[in-house]
């Protein structure tokens, strides 16, 4: 079979695929989700085990993707989730698989999740103080959070990642003590720089804490270098702490964007594909795989989808507009 890439007019070819496996979540951080939740979309429009798996293969076998990771929503709180890691681990040539979750359950669930083949795994943890769990993710489960992370590092998921994201006046002063906790623990900190995918169009430029502030800030207690020269189509810039080799890293997808070096894709839980965290387009697969398309029609599909990616996502550009689904429905 002749492998078609995922190449779009800017000559950047997508290898990293984002696979959301549901938009529900069963916590509601203020930046992602109002306190009340979301209109769920409804269960039949999101794809099956079979349908997530088929579009995969097409995606491994086909469009030379060679990364799946499975976010949300929650991942989680999708019950097959362990089969569907080993399934995507078996395919040829086998990706490598992660997941992005916010570790509720995880304490359960990671040697599962390991045994099936998982390689990676990222933690949401903005927060390690108790009342800020109800200011952030407004659930009051710190504990499951760290128990989530330590199974997963007993499970071997090396190198275990943590992600946070500051918020002014609200955690922006905790970036330090984040990262000593991390670093007690064997932990790889990355900050994510607050993006405007919140439902209620709650973000604004001036507020959000960016990554010169959040180094800044880290700077007052370790010494940093960065790690290395080009950073690839690695969102993180990385930083040695105190002579190294502990890591930390920040995504500054406002303030210094990579979408020049972008190799990724999107398919939401509900089978659409998006070529951009930031689309105000995108293409479904879902109806036509329901139709019967063949798997070389929904390549030739795909491909087609990817081809009108925009060069950036102008965030900066005065004409820049917030795509109507939020973080959670397209899968972060
Ligand atoms: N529920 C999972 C979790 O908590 O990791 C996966 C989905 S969540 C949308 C994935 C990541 O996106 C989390 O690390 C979360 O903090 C981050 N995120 C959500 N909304 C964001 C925003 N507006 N800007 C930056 N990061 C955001």
């Amino acid at each position: 079979m002749d492998m078609q890439p995922l190449v779009d007019r800017h000559v950047r070819i997508a290898t990293d695929l984002r696979v959301s496996l549901t938009d529900r979540c069963n916590l509601r951080c203020s930046y992602c989700m109002p306190a009340e939740g979301l209109d769920w979309r409804p269960h039949e429009a999101a794809r099956t085990d079979d349908e997530v798996v088929r579009l995969i293969t097409i995606g491994v076998e086909r469009l030379g993707i060679d990364e799946v990771r499975f976010t949300g929503g929650e991942p989680l709180l999708r019950a097959g989730l362990a089969d569907l890691v080993s399934r995507t681990k078996a395919l040829t040539p086998s990706p490598d698989v992660s997941i992005t979750t916010n570790g509720l359950g995880l304490d359960k669930s990671a040697d599962r999740l390991a045994a099936a083949g998982l390689d990676r795994i990222n933690v949401s943890l903005d927060t390690i103080r108790r009342p800020d769990f109800a200011t952030i993710p407004r659930r009051d489960r710190l504990d499951d959070v760290i128990a989530g992370l330590a199974a997963a590092q007993a499970a071997g998921l090396d190198p275990v990642k943590v992600n946070a994201v500051l918020l002014r006046g609200v955690n922006d002063d905790q970036a330090p003590e984040l990262l000593r906790w991390c670093l007690e623990r064997g932990y790889q900190l990355r900050f994510i720089e607050q993006m405007p995918l919140d439902p209620q169009h709650g973000w604004a430029r001036d507020d959000m804490v960016t990554a010169d502030e959040i180094l800044a800030s880290l700077e007052g207690s370790f010494e940093l270098t960065p790690a290395r020269a080009a950073r690839g189509s690695s969102p993180a810039e990385e930083f040695t702490v105190d002579g190294g080799p502990a890591t930390v890293g920040v995504i500054a997808s406002v303030t210094r964007p990579f979408c020049g070096d972008c190799d990724r894709v999107r398919l939401t839980a509900d089978g659409q594909v998006r070529d951009c965290l930031f689309a105000t387009t995108e293409s479904d697969l879902r109806t036509p795989l329901r139709a019967g398309a063949s798997d070389a029609e929904l390549a030739e599909r795909w491909v087609a989808a990817m081809r009108g990616k925009r060069a950036g996502h102008g965030i900066d550009d005065p004409t820049f507009l917030q795509p109507d689904r939020p973080m959670s429905a397209i899968g972060g």
